[in-house]
């Protein structure tokens, strides 16, 4: 049974072992934490970015940024997409423990810059897909800046060559899709009976907990990203530097030393991005898609008038055949009655 288990885990983790990101749990928790947390005018504008039999949820796209570049999820279309890739990260040099904008961020084409662009486009643009958009990579990036590992060394790619096993899985993964799914996988194999939302439930308590205050400091998220992962997440069970030229052996230790972070970063991701489209709803000027919802509300009354007008002429042409017939019938009756 455990055996069975853990191979399960192994095929998670080799199936998200390319995807960038906190892959579709983390991202999809994110995403779902921000909206609980959805104040006045915020829930209305959300609703009218998406389509109206969403009912306002995002969760389908929280990992919408990752899933076009793929040519397993995207066939004919990942390549008009590889522009946005550098988007979802920033590179420093190796083991330079800092982050300088002008450095690792030329033209704001990283993850930092992208997050800046987007927060713009989504309250500036004035074509509504534009606005669409932007609104999906936003909730996307938010969520990938929170994964230490999206700010991470050039050499090996944020740890995507730094290869081994974990937890006895015989496998092969790697440090980057460790963090991305490697470890949540592990905690609700361990602690959820692998179910999603009993974990999100947990999450979403832990973030009613914190009291907190909300950095909203990209600049010092990354800085605190660098900070993770010079002291601590590149150092295996005995504390030795892991690398791109050794297989790393991860198991029960490197996971309870590390989960609390993964946790954390979750519910600082979903309290940062609540707080940030919040404020975006509160600060937008009038967009056409305001006019939009409008006009969906309108288009769903006429639907319903003529949907009653259709049911009246049915229901009206019914009785005016039935009034027919017995008048019909009855004078039948009369010319029988007549010829007896
Ligand atoms: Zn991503």
């Amino acid at each position: 049974m455990f055996l069975t288990h853990w191979l399960l885990l192994a095929l998670f983790c080799d199936t998200y072992l390319h995807v960038n990101g906190w892959g579709l749990v983390g991202h999809s928790i994110i995403v779902r934490l921000a909206q609980s947390q959805l104040i006045d005018s915020a829930p209305e504008w959300i609703r009218s970015l998406t389509p109206w039999h969403w009912n306002g949820n995002l969760s389908a796209m929280a990992s919408w940024a990752d899933s076009i570049l793929y040519e397993d999820n995207n066939p004919t279309g990942y390549a008009n997409w590889q522009w946005s890739r550098m988007l979802h990260y920033v590179n420093i040099p190796d083991w330079s423990c800092d982050y300088q904008p002008e450095r690792d961020c030329i033209n704001d084409q990283c993850i930092l810059g992208a997050i800046k662009n987007y927060t713009k486009r989504l309250v500036t643009e004035h074509d509504h897909i534009q606005q669409e958009e932007a609104l999906y990579f936003l909730i996307h990036f938010l969520g990938d800046i929170h994964q230490p590992l999206h700010v991470g060394f050039r050499g090996d790619r944020g740890g995507n060559s730094v290869l081994g096993t974990f937890m006895n899985v015989t496998s092969r993964t790697n440090l980057h899709a460790l963090w991305d799914v490697g470890l949540i996988a592990a905690r609700l194999e361990k602690d959820f009976q692998k179910n999603i939302s009993l974990y999100y439930d947990y999450i979403y308590q832990l973030m009613m907990d914190e009291t907190s205050q909300i950095d909203d400091n990209l600049e010092q998220l990354s800085e605190q990203n660098i900070n993770l992962i010079c002291s601590q997440i590149y150092f295996d069970e005995n504390n030795v530097t892991m690398n791109a030229s050794v297989n790393f052996i991860l198991g029960e230790i490197y996971y309870q030393r590390n989960i609390p972070i993964v946790e954390q970063r979750l519910v600082d991701g979903g309290r940062l991005l609540g707080t940030l489209l919040n404020r975006l709803a509160k600060t937008r000027p009038q967009q056409p898609s305001d006019k939009k919802s409008k006009l969906c509300s309108g288009t769903i009354a006429l639907i319903v008038i003529l949907g009653l007008e259709g049911v009246l002429a049915i229901v009206g042409g019914l009785l005016i055949w039935l009034r027919s017939k017995k008048k019909l019938s009855t004078r039948y009756s009369i010319s029988e009655f007549s010829r007896t």
